[in-house]
């Protein structure tokens, strides 16, 4: 018996890096995934076979993010296709888990973002999250969980990627915020907060020299950068009924 077996889960984001880790992770555990993505088609097929691969259930899940109407997108394909899924599972309508965790990084200093650059690190960090879950809220079972892929800039000052920061920022308050809204309802919701971890979006300046990666190492007490799978394992238990409270 796996933690979640016979729930469903919500993984934005998840053709690549953290998010791909992620649906791995939460389908090993038993979960139905929605293993979403903006463009990169192949990339969630390459996920979705992989948990096929290791006997797990997924399906990908395409909806871009950051403009008009994209929640309420996702939220109609991933309904449609949850209803046929599940039907041929057995499983209840409805959504146990989502994680919201696409998201854009690397804003410049305050001289360099731009208002367009704002707007968009918004639409995508912030505002989607917000609706995806406003779009889910009616469908998401008690005992549910709502995961946001925050990050360890919004406890660590930097100035370089400050627009960035403050998405991450707002993101924390709407974890908090909804936590207690939900919580009469036995869901939790919490952010997890990453150091750096290895994937596309820090490619080219890890893997510039390795003097810079081993820079980027010594931030962490553990003296590595973090994989893909060191949040995967975080978010797994703020997804499982062990962190009901
Ligand atoms: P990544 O490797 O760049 O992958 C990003 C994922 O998000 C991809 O699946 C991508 O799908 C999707 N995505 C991005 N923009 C989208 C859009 N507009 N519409 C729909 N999908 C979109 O990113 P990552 O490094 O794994 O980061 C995942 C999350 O962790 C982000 O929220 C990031 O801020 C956070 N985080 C990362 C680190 C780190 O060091 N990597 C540290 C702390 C927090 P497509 O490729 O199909 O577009």
């Amino acid at each position: 018996m796996g933690a979640l077996d016979g729930r469903t889960a919500l993984v934005t984001g998840a053709s690549r890096g953290i998010g791909r880790a992620v649906a791995l992770r939460l389908a090993a555990d038993g979960a139905l995934v929605a293993v979403h993505f903006g463009t990169d088609a192949a990339a969630a097929e390459r996920t979705v076979a992989a948990i096929t691969a290791a006997g797990g259930h997924a399906f990908p899940l395409r909806a871009e993010l950051g403009v008009p109407g994209d929640a309420a997108a996702l939220a109609a394909a991933l309904w449609a296709a949850f209803d046929a899924g599940l039907a041929a599972m057995d499983v209840p309508a409805g959504v146990d888990v989502i994680v919201n965790n696409a998201g854009i990084g690397r804003s410049g200093d305050i001289r360099e973002v731009t208002p367009a650059e704002f707007d968009r690190l918004l639409a995508v960090n912030v505002q989607a999250p917000f609706f995806i879950v406003q779009q889910a809220l009616g469908r998401l079972r008690d005992g549910g969980r709502i995961i946001n892929i925050s990050s360890g800039v919004t406890r660590i000052a930097t100035p370089e990627i400050i627009a960035y920061a403050m998405t991450k920022g707002a993101l924390d308050v709407f974890s908090l915020a909804l936590a207690k809204e939900l919580g009469q309802r036995g869901i939790t919701v919490n952010s997890v907060n990453p150091g750096i971890i290895d994937t596309d979006v820090n490619a080219a300046w890890l893997g510039g020299s390795e003097q810079v990666r081993a820079q980027a190492a010594a931030l962490s007490v553990f003296g590595r950068v973090g994989e893909p799978r060191d949040v995967a394992d975080v978010v797994a238990f703020v997804a499982s009924p062990d962190s009901r409270w």
